[in-house]
Order: structure tokens, then C-alpha cells, then sequence
């Protein structure tokens, strides 16, 4: 087995990866660090989960400490030599703790920068100076207009989850970036998928870029326990208590698709004596860092969030993960079940799907390519006769964040009224016209082959 050692890291830097209890280079990182130590550009697909920050992190380290360049101590002046720009705040910040757990043999030094927070304190960390700096595009942006951040400096560039930084139209943030950095630079591109924009502007940035792409969506949905509740819609919350309650379930992050319906389920699940806690953009980055951290060390029972807030969240072996509403993109299904089940750790993940979102789960189970068992629970045996609506797609009052991307966005009606699982719901002798006359609660049997045909 391949070690850190052989992947050509320093001694430091292998000495902090293990004192962090890793040994064994995950595959992206098997693939990552020896290209990225070469010097060339890279294009990776690996999504949250795959290792891939320590993937990008541990040879920047080891580039940075090396040759003419190299800080002779940690605290003398620097300027920034290494750029990582990543969607949102919560991946910022980890992605620096990162950088700064993996680098605490090196001289060298890291910084952070996102929005929602003070600039002052920033600016102060500018002046000092930092090796590798995380930032969003639009904080970095600001740093640069007001005069108050050299890029003259950097040597390597990452855009870490591009994706989802064009997803969430930072498209021109980062064009205007890249036109006041260096000519001469390494980047590096990470991506969980690759759509016509990443790839053109993988085009635009990229130079010869070696090329890794890693089983990302079948190594990580394999290992992580997935089922779906079929419920009606008014359901959901009892449901959810239900399970919570039942199970004692103590670490559960839980998806919703918008901010108000975060906002209300947390009301609803705090009347219920659940400690509950939502993040998501319209939530002050202090709220949103104290959820995650109550959450991360075990004192909040829920954390309730919106897809982009949820971003990157690094828990480690956090074990549920709750649906409550089905993503609108079912890549971000794949994302939020990926939150669990990190780096080999098992989990589970448990969708709470109503008759609106049959047509979300067909479109779920095509890109994952394996149907998901559904479970009925006693007690919330749905209405076989429930009409689907509309999909409500954005929050109320909201500025977006987390809506309203991909898929046409119009959601609606799409599937009709059909149960989830024709095999439970509808008829058992393979008739399938034949509606249900009561629908069989039964405990996680796989659907029978041929029901997806039917969503
Ligand atoms: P990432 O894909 O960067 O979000 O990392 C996913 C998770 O895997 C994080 O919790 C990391 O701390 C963890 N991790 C990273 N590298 C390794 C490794 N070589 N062995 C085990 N876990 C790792």
C-alpha cells in the first residue's frame, strides 16, 4: 500500500497527517499529490468526502516549503503565494483549518477571508501576511478594490467545488480574480461535476492539466445505508420526531430545501423538546457558526439546513443524514448523503418523500443508478389518494440562496398521483392499473424490479 511518504510529502507533513490518525492516502489523494508536487495544472472530479482537500492541501504545503521561496520562520512578512477559492464560508473556514492542522510542522502560515463577518480584522491578517489564503470570490473581491490585498504574489490557484461556485453565480467574481493574478501560476480545478461551463472555463484556466477523476458517486453512496419513507406531506415533522425520538438518533443533519421551511421545522421540532438549531444564508455567519459547532462537538441534537449552507460541512462519522425534502438537483442528493459515510465511516440517510416528489426520486435513483428501499412507517401509512402540488421552490423573503437552480426549476406536479412504491402502495399482482386498496406497511423490503417505470 502506497504511503504518504512515497507520494514524495516531507516528513512534517506525513508527521501531522498522522497525528491527525490518517495513513493510508485515499484515492484521490494517491492521485492528486504526486501531479500537483510535479508542478503542473490539475483538473480533479472528487466531491466533499473524497479526501480531496488534503488532496489539493498536502502537496501545496510541501511545494510552498520547498525551494528559494520557502519562509525561513512563521511569523516574518510574507506575501500570498497560494490562492484557494471556494463557494461558501463554512468550506472556507474548514478548508483553512485543514491547511493549518496538515502545515503546523512548516513554517509555514495560512488565513481565511469570507463575507458576513468584519473586514477590519481581515485586513489586519492581509498586513501581516499569510502563505495560503482561503477566501470566497466577492470578500476577496472587496479586499482588492479597497487596496487592501496583493495577489501579485501567488504561484498556485485553486477553485475548490467550481461547480457549485458557478451554480451559485460567482462566474464573474472569479474571472475578474484570475484577470489580477500572475500570468505565470499552477491552478488546480476541483469539481463534483462537470457541466459545459465548468468545462469551459476549466479551458480557459487550464495549461496541459493532468486529469484525475475519482468513483465518487458509487464509493460514496455504496457505503452509506439509504431509504425512503414514503409520508404525507403534513406528516413530515411528526415523522421525523417520530424517528428521532424512536431511534434516539442525538447527531442528525437534517436537509430542507428552503430557508423558511428550515426556520419552521426547527420551531416545530423545539416545541417537540428536539434541540434544534437551522443554518442558512440569511442567518449571521455567528448563528451559522455556533450551530455547526454545538452540532460538531454533540450538544445540538439537529441541525437543520439548506443545501448550500450544508456545503462542505466536515463532520466525521457524522451518522444521519435526513431528507426532509428532496433536492430539486439530484446531484445535491448525492452532496447532502455524502455528508455521512465520510472517508469509510458507515451512516445512513433517510429521505422523507410526499406525493410531490416522486418525480425527484425517479430522477434520484436514475443518477445514482440503483432504486432506493422504501419503508412505510406504522403511523404514517400516506394517503394512496393525496394529490401531488406544486413544489415550492423558493423561501419567502429570501435572496436565493439554495433555490431555484438547476432543472427548470418549476418542479410542480410532475408525477402525479402515484404512490412512491407501486409494489406497496398500488396493485400486488402486477396489474398496475389497479389502484391499492390499502396500502402494506412493510419494513425495508427492496422495491420490486420494475417500479420505476412508474414515477
Ligand atoms: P474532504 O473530501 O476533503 O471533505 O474529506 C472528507 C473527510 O475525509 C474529512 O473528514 C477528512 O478529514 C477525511 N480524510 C481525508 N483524508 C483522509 C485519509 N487519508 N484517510 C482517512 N480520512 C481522510
Amino acid at each position: 500500500m502506497t504511503t504518504f511518504t512515497e507520494l514524495g510529502l516531507s516528513e512534517c507533513i506525513v508527521r501531522a497527517v498522522s497525528e491527525h490518525g490518517y495513513t493510508t492516502p485515499t484515492p484521490i489523494q494517491l492521485q492528486a499529490i504526486p501531479a500537483v508536487i510535479k508542478g503542473g495544472d490539475l483538473l480533479a472530479g472528487a466531491q466533499t468526502g473524497t479526501g480531496k482537500t488534503a488532496g489539493f492541501t498536502l502537496p501545496i504545503l510541501e511545494r510552498l516549503s520547498k525551494g528559494a521561496n520557502a519562509p525561513k520562520n512563521k511569523t516574518d512578512r510574507r506575501p500570498i503565494r497560494a490562492l484557494v477559492l471556494t463557494p461558501t464560508r463554512e468550506l472556507a473556514a474548514q478548508v483553512e483549518e485543514s491547511v493549518r492542522t496538515y502545515g503546523k510542522h512548516t513554517n509555514l502560515n495560512s488565513g481565511v477571508i469570507f463575507g458576513g463577518v468584519g473586514i477590519n480584522p481581515q485586513i489586519k491578517l492581509l498586513k501581516n501576511g499569510v502563505d495560503i489564503l482561503v477566501a470566497t470570490p466577492g470578500r476577496l473581491l472587496d479586499h482588492k478594490q479597497q487596496g487592501t490585498i496583493d495577489l501579485s504574489h501567488i504561484e498556485i490557484l485553486v477553485l475548490d467545488e467550481a461547480d457549485r461556485m458557478l451554480d451559485m453565480g460567482f462566474i464573474h467574481d472569479i474571472k475578474k480574480v484570475l484577470a489580477v493574478l500572475p500570468q505565470k501560476r499552477q491552478n488546480l480545478l476541483f469539481s463534483a461535476t462537470f457541466s459545459d461551463d465548468i468545462k469551459a472555463l476549466a479551458d480557459r484556466l487550464l495549461n496541459n492539466p493532468a486529469m484525475i477523476e475519482v468513483a465518487r458517486r458509487n464509493s460514496t453512496v455504496e457505503i452509506i445505508a439509504q431509504k425512503v419513507h414514503p409520508v404525507d406531506r403534513d406528516k413530515k415533522h411528526p415523522l421525523l420526531a417520530h424517528l428521532i425520538k424512536t431511534h434516539s438518533w442525538n447527531q442528525v443533519l437534517v436537509f430542507t430545501r428552503t430557508k423558511h421551511g428550515a426556520n419552521k421545522l426547527v420551531e416545530q421540532l423545539i416545541a417537540d423538546g428536539i434541540n434544534s438549531m437551522a443554518i442558512h444564508g440569511n442567518k449571521s455567519q455567528s448563528a451559522r457558526t455556533k450551530a455547526l459547532s454545538e452540532f460538531k462537538d454533540g450538544s445540538l441534537t439537529v441541525l437543520v439546513a439548506t443545501d448550500i449552507a450544508a456545503r462542505g460541512i466536515d463532520i466525521d462519522q457524522l451518522p444521519h443524514v435526513v431528507n426532509y425534502d428532496l433536492p430539486n438537483v439530484p446531484e445535491d442528493y448525492v452532496h447532502r448523503i455524502g455528508r455521512t459515510g465520510r472517508a469509510g465511516a458507515t451512516g445512513e440517510a433517510v429521505s422523507l418523500v410526499c406525493v410531490d416528489e416522486f418525480k425527484l426520486l425517479a430522477d434520484i435513483e436514475k443518477l445514482i443508478k440503483r432504486q432506493l428501499p422504501q419503508e412505510i412507517i406504522d403511523g404514517f401509512i400516506p394517503d394512496p389518494h393525496a394529490k401531488a402540488q406544486p413544489i415550492q421552490l423558493r423561501s419567502f423573503g429570501g435572496q436565493g440562496q439554495g433555490q431555484g437552480r438547476g432543472n427548470g426549476g418549476g418542479g410542480g406536479a410532475r408525477s402525479g398521483n402515484r404512490p412512491a412504491r407501486p409494489a406497496q402502495g398500488g396493485s400486488r399482482d402486477g396489474n398496475p392499473s389497479r389502484p391499492a386498496t390499502k396500502p402494506v406497511v412493510k419494513q425495508n423490503t427492496p422495491r420490486r424490479s420494475g417500479g420505476r417505470g412508474n414515477v
